[in-house]
């Protein structure tokens, strides 16, 4: 699969595998940090999803992995000692369908000394072939293993250093090796990992049964103060006056990020960057809108559509509403006839209508593909 591209640099439903992947970790309240190993050659594919200035609290830097399998997990773990993590988690970059659930699952078994991976039983004769001859395989007891695989981390770093000579086609097998003792989670048929276009194709269809439609609603407003513009909806507009704000003060950006939050029961933008936080100060709120999709992509989400409301006596929206709507189409992955900005004066009633500040409102519309 995939000749040109590696497959999990491929877009699935618009979204490349590899940033569902890593959106999926990062939203696991469970997981600290996220480390990426690419394969030499790949940074270009990598940089595309998640660009050197890409701002992420969990999203380590990404690191070249090695010949093998078990050579790039190596290089990743070596990476992230420097953070002694108690634990690690594995993940096939590959499996897109893989749910919080089953992160708590394997979570929730940690132990000392002990590997923790999600498994299929058999539900096929499983059969070992011998030239013409078959043999049919008692399947009791026999497990497909999949990703996620949880291990203590200086272990699990400990054996990959220890036996690098030798092969393993998992993590879990070092810690056989090591004769160690495993828990095994029952895992879901969901948790495909794709290899081949056919798994390419089920993954599309997947991702396109979207059964579950929810509604979310943001408004936010920012007090007038000197200067010379505003930012709405990721436009610079030039006015009298700017806003008092931590980061670029964009209504329109937050009120998106709020309702987006809003659909997945996710709370509210400032428990996502508290305004404490120095790293959000002056920040472009463009990243506050692709932080709250990808939470929303983790949970199997796809906006439907976005409708806008801007309040304010001025500046002017109709100037810029183009740029804005084009902008808000490009964040949210939707082509612009699904984006809708509206503007409105309060008719010199109040706060706004004194101009002592604007405001923005949002919908926007979901549908979940539980999978
Ligand atoms: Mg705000």
């Amino acid at each position: 699969m995939g000749d040109d591209i590696p497959k999990q640099f491929l877009p699935l439903g618009g979204v490349s595998i590899l940033q569902r992947v890593v959106e999926i970790y990062c939203a696991h309240p469970s997981v600290q940090r996220v480390q990426v190993v690419i394969g030499a050659g790949q940074e270009k594919f990598y940089e595309q999803i998640f660009p050197p200035n890409h701002k992420s609290e969990k999203l380590l830097p990404s690191v070249i992995g090695g010949a093998r399998r078990q050579d790039s997990v190596r290089l990743g773990l070596q990476t992230m000692a420097v953070h002694t993590p108690d634990y690690v988690l594995i993940a096939d970059a590959a499996r897109p369908f893989t749910t919080a659930k089953i992160i708590d699952d394997v979570v929730n078994a940690l132990a000392p000394n002990t590997a923790v991976f999600t498994a299929m039983p058999l539900a096929d004769t499983l059969k070992h072939q011998n030239g013409a001859q078959t043999q049919t395989v008692p399947r009791k007891n026999h497990w497909l293993a999949q990703t996620p695989q949880a291990f203590p981390f200086a272990k699990l770093l400990e054996l990959h250093q220890e036996l690098q000579h030798e092969i393993f086609t998992d993590d879990a097998a070092l810690f056989e090796s090591a004769g160690l003792p495993a828990h095994i989670i029952p895992g879901s048929a969901r948790n495909i990992k794709i290899t081949t276009a056919e798994d390419f194709q089920l993954a599309e269809d997947m991702l396109s049964n979207f059964n579950d439609t929810r509604i979310g609603h943001g408004f936010d407003v920012h007090r007038f103060t000197a200067g010379d513009h505003v930012w709405l909806g990721g436009a610079r507009v030039p006015h009298d006056r700017s806003v008092e704000a931590h980061s670029d003060g964009d209504v329109i950006l937050h009120a998106l990020t709020d309702a987006l939050l809003g659909s997945i029961g996710a709370g509210d933008i400032g428990q996502h960057f508290p305004p404490s936080d120095p790293q959000w100060k002056n920040a472009s709120s463009d990243q506050f809108v692709r932080h709250a999709m990808g939470l929303l992509r983790a949970r199997g989400g796809k906006v439907v559509n976005a409708d806008i409301t801007v309040l304010c006596e001025a500046p002017r929206i109709g100037p810029h509403r183009d740029a804005i709507r084009a902008r808000l189409a490009e964040l949210l992955e939707l082509s612009a006839d699904r984006v809708n900005i509206k503007a409105t004066t309060t008719e010199k009633l109040g706060a706004l209508g004194r101009a002592e500040g604007l405001a923005a409102e949002a919908v926007v519309l979901v549908k979940y593909s539980n999978f």
